[in-house]
């Protein structure tokens, strides 16, 4: 399933390459590097949040689609290390939660 919001985000912050085989390279937001399109991921810079019950659908949904300016292009590394963190963040806030 394609995202055209995320080809949006992409669109917005990419340049082209002259004389190269691929053509467009993306900036990474987190290490400001330039990588091709295969190496990038758009991310949330604001996670989609955890889906528990019912009533987290409808902002769920929201974060997920519609918010393009909600979006950055990060390189797979910085990608990883941010959902690394992001699922730590998680886990304490669970522990918080549960006390
Ligand atoms: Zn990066």
């Amino acid at each position: 399933m394609r995202y055209p919001v995320k080809q949006q985000a992409k669109n917005a912050v990419r340049k082209v390459v002259e004389g190269e085989r691929f053509k467009y390279i993306y900036p990474c937001a987190e290490c400001e590097e330039w990588f091709q399109d295969k190496e990038v991921q758009v991310d949330h810079i604001v996670g989609a949040g955890s889906l528990n019950e019912y009533s987290d659908l409808p902002r769920f949904v929201e974060r997920l689609f519609c918010e393009p300016d909600n979006l950055q292009i990060l390189c797979k590394p910085c990608h990883l290390i941010k959902t690394k963190k992001e699922k730590e963040q998680r886990d304490a806030d669970k522990r918080k939660s549960s006390k």
